[in-house]
């Protein structure tokens, strides 16, 4: 098992890539906590699958938009587990419309939660990690953050700046044995794309050279590797996982 002994704290880990994520850490031998927001069901559904399995995971309801609430999950965590080696910010939302009628509330909204959260968790474990001298921060970005996409100026903005404070927080705290990356899935198949899938799902997958959708765990496969001690020599890069999407070439 690639993470034995380690602990791993994963935003959004009920439903979707964070779930899968969730799984592949615990099942390679990490202990792992994760934030969920609203749906406690399903929170509980990954526990109780996994915890069945014998692995020691544990869910924390929180909103990551918000610094208090992430610094008490953080301190909760480190209370239960005494230290946070991994730290995997996927929490992401989306409120799609083009902007000449976009609300200024969805755009702080998809703001705060999908970029304020990473400020939230990275400052929350920076001292803790530090002094550990140990760290592994993972960054699930989009590809919408490099390609444009009519109606997504909030959600490109705000996957645009995670990739910018992965390089630059990698080159802060390198030195320390702490390592910061980020993933951007291309179209994956889970909530969040329902809709889109439900009116479009045989177009896009003709513009994806590999001929199929992505699976959370296609996202999961790429994070457990950024997180492991195989990606010791690599930070601050964004690996994109979208089966070719983005080449433009088909
Ligand atoms: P999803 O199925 O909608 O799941 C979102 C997860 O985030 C849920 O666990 C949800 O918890 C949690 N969450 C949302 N707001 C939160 C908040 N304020 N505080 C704490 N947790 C919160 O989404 P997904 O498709 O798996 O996406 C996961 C990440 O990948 C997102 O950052 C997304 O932008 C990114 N991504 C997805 C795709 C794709 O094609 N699906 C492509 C590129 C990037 P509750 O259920 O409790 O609300």
């Amino acid at each position: 098992m690639k993470l034995e002994g380690r602990v791993a704290l994963v935003t959004g880990g009920s439903r979707g890539i964070g779930r899968a994520i969730v799984e592949k850490l615990a099942v390679e031998g990490a202990k792992v906590a994760f934030v969920y927001h609203s749906n406690a069901d399903a929170a509980n559904a990954v526990v109780e699958e996994l915890t069945g399995q014998g692995h020691e995971v544990m869910a924390i309801q929180a909103d990551a938009a918000k610094k208090d609430q992430a610094d008490k999950v953080v301190g909760d965590v480190i209370e239960k587990w005494e230290k946070i080696d991994i730290l995997v910010n996927n929490a992401g939302i989306i409120r799609d419309g083009l902007l000449a009628v976009m609300e200024p509330e969805n755009w702080q909204a998809v703001i705060d939660t999908n970029l304020g959260s990473v400020y939230n968790f990275c400052h929350a474990v920076m001292r803790p990690m530090m002094s550990e001298r140990y760290g592994r921060i993972v960054n699930i970005s989009s590809v919408s953050a490099e390609y444009g996409n009519q109606g997504q100026v909030n959600y490109a903005a705000s996957k645009g700046g995670m990739q910018g404070l992965t390089r630059c927080l990698a080159t802060e705290i390198g030195r320390r044995n702490i390592t910061v990356n980020a993933v951007a899935p291309g179209f994956i198949s889970t909530d969040m794309t329902e809709a889109i899938r439900n009116a479009a799902e045989s177009e896009i997958k003709k513009k994806i050279p590999v001929r199929r959708l992505g699976q959370p765990e296609d996202i999961a496969n790429a994070v457990l590797f950024l997180a492991s001690e195989d990606a010791s020599y690599i930070t601050g890069h964004v690996l994109t996982v979208d089966g070719g999407l983005t080449l433009g070439g088909v």
